[in-house]
């Protein structure tokens, strides 16, 4: 091996923020390797759902999509009342 030219290929330890934290090689500078997932709690690996929250999006998401959904059955209540009304002038002829 040629020296001076290959980076520094050393053991460092992978801590998640779960908790869980295991050691691997790296040539990444420094000991510890801070993660935010890691295989153990990872959705694919645990096959449960869990949402990764940053800075509040999933509830600004839900708070769009709740305005949407109320204007949808406003719509619909407003279209069946005209309906109604139609289907109440007709009867009267
Ligand atoms: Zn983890």
């Amino acid at each position: 091996m040629k020296a001076g030219i290959h980076p520094d290929y050393h053991e460092v330890t992978v801590s998640c923020a779960c908790g869980h934290s295991f050691k691997t090689r790296s040539t990444f500078k420094g000991e510890q390797l801070r993660v935010e997932l890691c295989s153990n709690c990872h959705p694919y690996f645990t096959g449960k759902m869990k949402f990764i929250d940053t800075a509040g999006r999933v509830e600004r998401f839900q708070r769009k999509y709740a305005q949407a959904a109320e204007a949808t059955a406003q719509a619909a209540a407003a279209k069946a009342a005209a309906k109604a009304a139609a289907k109440a002038a007709a009867a009267k002829r």
